[in-house]
């Protein structure tokens, strides 16, 4: 049976820095939707020029496009031991979707790790994150700088900041959050899902408490 994990939490929670290091002790595919959107932004594609026009703003795109796109990702061959889903879902029609799509593969939501950060770290974190352009990785040009400014530890490639990481846009997406995607925090604490993890501990110590909570659970 494929395993499917959902990882919950605000915008600038750590659920990217987290799925980098714990897919590979799990041996799970790291699925991120916002990273296929960036994709496909970057390659020019229709779904990427319409996902632009929400991303910009901080907005969600809209529940359809963004259920399809999973769908069809999550179909694709690397995903039949299951996935770490990361910023999807992010609604209570996504969360439902989602729910029909496992079942068509002979899967579930087998645990919901949440990283629970207070919301007034968030802007910091945002604001001060620097991705890398050629595989994602995160930094923080104070939490967790690179050895090299603007250069990625690990596959030297150039570091940037996410267009949507600006204050405003920043403040916007955790409002968004609060409104659309915290229900989903009751929706599976009630399905016995949910694995609340302490997201204000160094990255390391956050990391070992999600893979210490998923592997009791699952
Ligand atoms: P998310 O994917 O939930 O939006 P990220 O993993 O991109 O969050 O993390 C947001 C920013 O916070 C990044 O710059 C990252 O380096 C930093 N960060 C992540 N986890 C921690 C942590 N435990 N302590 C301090 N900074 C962190
Ligand atoms: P993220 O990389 O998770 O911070 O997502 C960046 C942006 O992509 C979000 O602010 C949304 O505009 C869009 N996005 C990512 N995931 C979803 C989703 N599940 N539903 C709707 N929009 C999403």
């Amino acid at each position: 049976m494929p395993i499917y994990i959902v990882l919950l939490g605000p915008p600038g929670a750590g659920k990217g820095t987290q799925a980098q290091i714990i897919s590979k002790e799990l041996n799970l595919p790291h699925i991120s939707s916002g990273d296929i959107f960036r994709e496909n932004l970057k390659n020019q594609t229709e779904l990427g020029i319409i996902a632009e026009r929400y991303m910009t703003r901080g907005e969600l795109v809209p529940d359809d496009i963004t259920i399809s796109m999973i769908h069809d990702r999550l179909s694709r061959e690397d995903c039949k031991p299951g996935s770490l889903l990361d910023g999807f879902p992010r609604t209570p029609a996504q969360a439902a979707a989602l729910d029909n799509t496992l079942a068509e593969f002979r899967g579930k939501v087998n645990a919901v790790p949440y990283i629970k950060v207070p919301q007034e770290v968030l802007i910091e974190r945002l604001t001060g994150r620097w991705t890398c352009r050629a595989e994602g990785h995160i930094f923080h040009d104070r939490f967790n700088p690179p050895r090299q400014k603007g250069v990625c530890d690990y596959d030297g490639s150039q570091l940037y900041q996410r267009d949507d990481d600006t204050e405003e846009t920043v403040k916007n997406r955790i409002h968004v959050y609060f409104k659309q995607t915290m229900p989903l925090i009751d929706y599976y604490r009630q399905a016995g899902l949910l694995l609340e993890v302490d997201g204000r501990q160094p990255i390391e110590k956050v990391g070992a408490d999600l893979i210490y909570a998923i592997s009791k659970s699952i």
